[in-house]
C-alpha cells in the first residue's frame, strides 16, 4: 500500500499540535507512523504498519512504532483494539463514525465493521434502567467470515462450555457453574 496523499495532512497537524502540547518533538519518525495509521481505514497491527512503512521506504524500529502508537492512542486520534489475537490493532478515529462495532474472523483475521442504531438504543435503555451513565461500549462478534466458510474453514472445538455439563449429573441447581472448580482441589485421598 502506498501511503496516501495530502488528505492526511490535517490529521498530522492535529497530532503535531498534541505532541507540542505534551512538550514532545514532532519528529519525522512520529509523523511517518501517524501517516501510516491515518492513511488506512483498516485495523492494523504493528506488523501491518511495519510492512506498510517498509513498502514506503521508511525503516523504523518496532519500539519506535509502539511508542508512537501509544502517543496516538493517548491523543485520542487512534483507537486501540484487543481482539484476543495476542496482538493489538489500531484504527484512526477520524472522518468516520466513532461508534461502530466489529466482526472478527477467527480464521483469516479479517475485521468487518458494522453500525446498529438498535444496539445503541439497547445500550441506552439498559444503562438508564440501572441508573448508569455510559461512556462507551464495545461489541466484538467472533466467528467465520463468508469467505472463510466458503474456503472450507470450520469452527474449532472449544472444549466444554456448559457449566451444567461440567458438574455432572444429580446436581440440583447446577447452573451456578462454580461448584465443579471449587470441589476439585484436595478431594482425592492420596495416602
Ligand atoms: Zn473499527
Amino acid at each position: 500500500m502506498r501511503i496516501g496523499p495530502a488528505n492526511v495532512e490535517p490529521y498530522l497537524a492535529i497530532f503535531g499540535r498534541y505532541l507540542r502540547e505534551q512538550g514532545l518533538p514532532v519528529t519525522q519518525q512520529r509523523r511517518a507512523v501517524a501517516r501510516a495509521v491515518f492513511s488506512s481505514p483498516q485495523h492494523q497491527s504493528v506488523e501491518d504498519l511495519d510492512r506498510v512503512l517498509r513498502e514506503n521506504d521508511v525503516r523504523l524500529g518496532k519500539a519506535t512504532i509502539y511508542r508512537t502508537l501509544d502517543l496516538l492512542v493517548r491523543s485520542g486520534l487512534v483507537e486501540e483494539h484487543d481482539f484476543g489475537e495476542g496482538f493489538k490493532r489500531y484504527e484512526h478515529r477520524l472522518s468516520r463514525d466513532p461508534v461502530h462495532h466489529h466482526l472478527v474472523c477467527i480464521e483469516s483475521g479479517e475485521v468487518i465493521e458494522f453500525r446498529s442504531e438498535e444496539l445503541q438504543r439497547i445500550v441506552e435503555e439498559t444503562a438508564a434502567r440501572h441508573g448508569f451513565r455510559p461512556t462507551h461500549h464495545k461489541l466484538v462478534i467472533f466467528g467465520l467470515s463468508r469467505a472463510s466458510q466458503e474456503s472450507g474453514a470450520d469452527v474449532p472445538y472449544r472444549g466444554i462450555t456448559c457449566p451444567i455439563e461440567a458438574t455432572g449429573t444429580g446436581e440440583a441447581g447446577g447452573s451456578g457453574g462454580a461448584s465443579a472448580a471449587a470441589e476439585a482441589p484436595g478431594s482425592g485421598d492420596s495416602t
